[in-house]
């Protein structure tokens, strides 16, 4: 059997409120696919916050230039913490909610993290653009900057789309079966086996024998195999974490029992 290392606890609804400049950019990503049927079925939901529309200025100014001077413009403090009261009065007081401000600064997204956010009902998101946003509304409104990783784009909806895409995952009902997000990369704690379809043969293309066997051990033991080697080439790190995927391709009578459970 292809072994699962997590244990999720899940949860059957989400909601999903967006701060942006922005928001046809969020509505239009996240309306495709899995998450747009997710959204339809009410399995989560979203609502996006245009924060031009609570700037009080008369030109719905929503930015200004930085004190002490430097390129770009900064977000304005006024309309993001109007626009958070507006979030606030959409969501019940007892909810579990998160107010995450999508930032390079922040706490790089990973699995772990997606598992986590996945534990509220509500998140919140602050997206960023120009030189990001004051940092008041960082240190008074927000309980936690994250980044999904080492490089930097103009503005905070993709980030936040990533996010919203990966917890979603993790919601039941969103997938098929839990087991589509348990063995898959990096959920499982290491990478995947390789995946084949049909045809059988494409263009003297051809696919593992093994996998048209019918003896479902052999091919559990061939995915676990492939997904090991895959991991060692690739994320020696991971398998260092997660020993027991070496073991579990060991002789029963070599295994550690402590780590693969094997009654002695
Ligand atoms: N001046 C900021 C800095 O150096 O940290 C970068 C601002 S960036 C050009 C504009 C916005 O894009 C940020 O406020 C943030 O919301 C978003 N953003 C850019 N890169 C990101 C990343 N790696 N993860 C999450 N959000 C990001």
């Amino acid at each position: 059997m292809y072994l699962s290392a997590s244990s999720l606890v899940l949860l059957t609804d989400m909601h999903y409120h967006v701060m942006t400049l922005f928001p046809e950019l969020i509505e239009r990503t996240l309306s495709e696919s899995i998450i747009g049927r997710a959204l339809s079925s009410g399995l989560i939901s979203l609502d996006t916050y245009n924060i031009r529309d609570y700037s009080a200025d008369k030109h719905r100014k929503t930015d200004d230039t930085p004190f002490g001077g430097g390129v770009g413009m900064v977000m304005t403090c006024q309309p993001v913490f109007s626009c958070l009261d507006a979030v606030r009065a959409n969501i019940k007081e007892d909810s579990r909610t998160r107010v995450i401000y999508m930032s390079p600064k922040g706490r790089t997204l990973t699995h772990e993290v997606v598992r986590e956010l996945s534990q509220y009902d509500e998140l919140v998101f602050l997206c960023g653009h120009y030189e990001g946003v004051d940092q008041r509304i960082i240190d008074t409104l927000i309980d936690e900057e994250i980044s999904i990783g080492d490089y930097v784009l103009t503005g905070g909806e993709l980030p936040a789309c990533i996010v919203i895409d990966a917890v979603s995952r993790l919601i039941d009902g969103v997938l098929a079966k839990p087991e589509c997000y348990e063995n898959e990369s990096i959920a499982s704690g290491i990478l995947e086996y390789p995946q084949y379809t049909k045809p059988r043969d494409f263009m003297g293309m051809t696919v593992p024998e093994v996998l048209f066997s019918g003896d479902h051990a052999k091919i559990d033991r061939w995915r676990l195999e492939r997904a090991v080697e895959l991991t060692r080439e690739r994320r020696p790190e991971l398998l260092a974490l997660h020993p027991e995927y070496e073991e579990a391709l060991k002789p029963k009578s070599k295994r550690k029992s402590r780590l693969c459970g094997d009654k002695q």
